[in-house]
């Protein structure tokens, strides 16, 4: 077998700090677990852009392609606000996307118990949740065309189109159903099917990946609007949720802010399978490079260190160790720990982000004495 390959794009802002933890822990699995990765870096977004006057070479593009795993952090920054919108950070972001297929965004949205009082909702609520959202997102009204606004009858009329194909629909169902196959085993897909020809066309379609093949699924359909409330009223409901791009959006925002920090939230994007059957894969934290924090060693790692986690899980088959690494995790913040974002009223031991990875760390050895 050859050693798995991931490529590390660092970026702005905070992406290179919480990174460097993250490349601490891609490094104890490698000495303490046998599993080596062959890691290189790159840049992305605003540190590519001031090296070589774009936000993404063809060079670092065709990496992208070539590894089993992207692991990104984050770019931007004020720095970079007055850039032509060709070479802005995040088009460098939106090319990896686009030129990977990654047409499957999964947001787990995860509440850790020590974390729980942070949600916006009551504790009981929102404790020991576990749901993931699986947004489609290469296709839909973001992308469907007629778009524009023109001008009918004397007024200006803006237009955008919400279209999906079957075989759009297909292999973002399969994605779903494959992930509630190795989580709950249970799907909830949410559209418009009330109001919107292709929300029809998207229930049909599910429908028949689930009968066709995978039946031993359980599968429910939901209106996105319905979903919107009984994501609010009993998340825990839940366990898959898919659903299109537009909906998708606010789902995984909403769903998102049901355990707190932004701090603490991954995501993957994944792509067809690949020739040794992995699929295309772009790990990142959910936030952005915090330009009010950068270079204060104050940022929490743990979104970028759980998208790691998500690599380990869905790139790499080693679920039983990417459950280590959300225990070690779990474990940490139960001890108390708390970088600045975490810190609530009920107080605990501030760390910083080396800190934060420190603790980890050690999590993660005492999880081997266990
Ligand atoms: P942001 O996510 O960078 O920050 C929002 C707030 O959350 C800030 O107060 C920040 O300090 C805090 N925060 C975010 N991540 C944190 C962490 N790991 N630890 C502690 N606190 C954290 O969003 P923004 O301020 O709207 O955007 C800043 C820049 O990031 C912009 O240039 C934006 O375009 C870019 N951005 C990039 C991505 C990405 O790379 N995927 C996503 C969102 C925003």
């Amino acid at each position: 077998m050859t050693t798995p390959s991931l490529l590390i794009l660092a970026g702005d802002g905070i992406g290179p700090e919480v990174m460097a933890e993250v490349r601490r822990v891609i490094d104890w699995f490698g000495d303490r677990r046998g599993l080596a990765f062959d890691v290189s870096e790159d840049l992305v977004g605003g540190a590519a852009w001031e090296v070589h006057g774009t936000p993404l070479t063809d060079a670092t593009m065709a990496k992208a392609q070539a590894v089993d795993a992207v692991l990104l952090g984050a770019v931007g920054g004020p720095k970079y606000d007055d850039l032509d919108f060709s070479v802005k950070p995040e088009r460098g972001l939106l090319r990896l996307r686009k030129e990977m297929d990654l047409f499957a965004n999964l947001r787990p949205a995860q509440c850790f118990d020590a974390l729980a009082d942070f949600s916006s909702l009551k504790r009981d609520v929102v404790a020991g949740l576990d749901i993931m959202i699986v947004r489609e997102l290469t296709s839909g009204v973001y992308f469907g065309e007629p778009r524009g606004i023109v001008t009918e009858n004397n007024e200006r009329v803006g237009i955008n189109t919400q279209r999906y194909t079957e075989s759009e629909i297909a292999r973002v169902a399969r994605s779903a159903f494959e992930l509630a196959r190795r989580r709950g085993n249970k799907v909830c897909s949410m559209e418009k099917a009330n109001v919107m020809e292709s929300g029809v066309l998207w229930r049909q379609v599910v429908q028949e990946i689930h009968d066709a093949e995978y039946p031993d699924v359980e599968l429910s359909h939901m209106y996105a609007d319905a979903g919107a409330m009984q994501l609010t009223r009993w998340p825990k409901q839940f366990d898959v949720i898919v659903t299109d791009n537009l909906f998708g959006d606010l789902l995984s925002d909403l769903a998102a802010m049901l355990t707190g920090s932004l701090g603490m939230l991954p995501s993957a994007s994944l792509g067809a399978p690949m020739a040794n059957g992995r699929p295309k894969a772009l790990y990142e934290p959910v936030h952005g490079s915090a330009p009010d924090i950068a270079g204060q060693g104050k940022a929490n790692p743990i979104a970028c260190i759980l998208s790691f986690a998500m690599a380990l899980r869905y790139s790499f088959d080693q679920g039983a160790e990417a459950d280590r690494l959300e225990a070690a995790v779990q474990g940490v913040l139960a001890q108390g720990l708390r970088t600045p974002d975490l810190m609530g009223p009920e107080g605990g031991t501030p760390v910083g982000t080396s800190g934060m990875g420190d603790a980890i760390l050690q999590a993660l050895d005492a999880s081997l004495a266990a």
